[in-house]
């Protein structure tokens, strides 16, 4: 549940951090929409590197194996070759290897489009069933491969959430999917999900957040604790379409 007030201040509604955060940043253009598994492999891809990384070591990927059956059955060792760019290729390639495993396993291919068709509770359970994916993965090839109303949370909405009161204090990332999904209508989910992280990612940084320029900083009840007075740093305000 949301805390009612937090540090003296009325918290912003959900619907109102969406509307300031979309007039502060403007209506996201969607990155080219890839299919669930490929989704799949571009989010482990995409841990602990940048956006342009993660696309070269998916194009290298793309390059040189024809079908996710070839990539799953690659020796090991050529695969941490081929998706050395995208960093941590030692632990990316068996986990991408394992993931495609389970889907052929239990898929019986490499086509998951039939999650977009089943209650969004089982396609989230039927993803969170692949070894390394939790909600935040599967929130993602969900949202973004399926247009399906999940919300995935990174280290960056959690925090950003949490100073904003649209959590409370003690919510794990984990259990705050559920909560901010439902937070806001099922067609503004996905909005909601970049407008959050590009705002942590921007303004809402971890240590020293730019609360001189936020478009929340009026009923932010974390702004008089954060706020660095004199802090001359103006952020970009464009959009991060990087989903994680
Ligand atoms: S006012 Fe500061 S702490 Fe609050 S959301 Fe904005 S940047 Fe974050």
């Amino acid at each position: 549940m949301r805390p009612r007030s937090a540090r003296g201040v009325k918290p912003y509604a959900p619907g109102e951090v969406y509307d300031l955060l979309e007039g502060f940043y403007g209506k996201p253009t969607r990155r080219a929409r890839l299919d669930g598994v490929s989704e799949l492999v571009w989010t482990i891809l995409s841990q602990h590197t940048s956006d342009l990384n993660a696309e070269r070591a998916f194009a290298a990927l793309s390059d040189r194996y024809p079908t996710w059956e070839a990539v799953m059955n690659a020796s090991e060792g050529d695969l941490v070759e081929t998706i050395r760019s995208g960093g941590l290729a030692r632990q990316k390639a068996p986990r991408i290897q394992q993931a495609l495993r389970s889907v052929l396993d239990r898929a019986g291919g490499f086509n998951i489009g039939f999650l977009a068709g089943l209650p969004l509770g089982e396609a989230k359970a039927w993803l969170r069933e692949i070894p390394g994916v939790g909600p935040k993965t599967a929130g993602v090839v969900l949202s973004f491969a399926m247009d399906q109303p999940a919300m995935a949370v990174d280290t960056h909405i959690h925090r950003v959430a949490k100073r904003l009161a649209l959590i409370g204090p003690k919510v794990t990332a984990d259990s705050a999917h559920d909560a901010l999904e439902q937070a806001v209508a099922p067609e503004r989910v996905l909005n909601f999900h970049v407008y959050l992280i590009t705002h942590g990612r921007r303004v809402c940084k971890a240590r020293r957040p730019l609360c001189h320029a936020c478009p929340l900083a009026e009923r932010c009840p974390e702004k008089p604790r954060r706020a660095v007075e004199g802090d001359a740093r103006v952020p970009t305000p464009s959009l991060s379409h990087k989903p994680l």
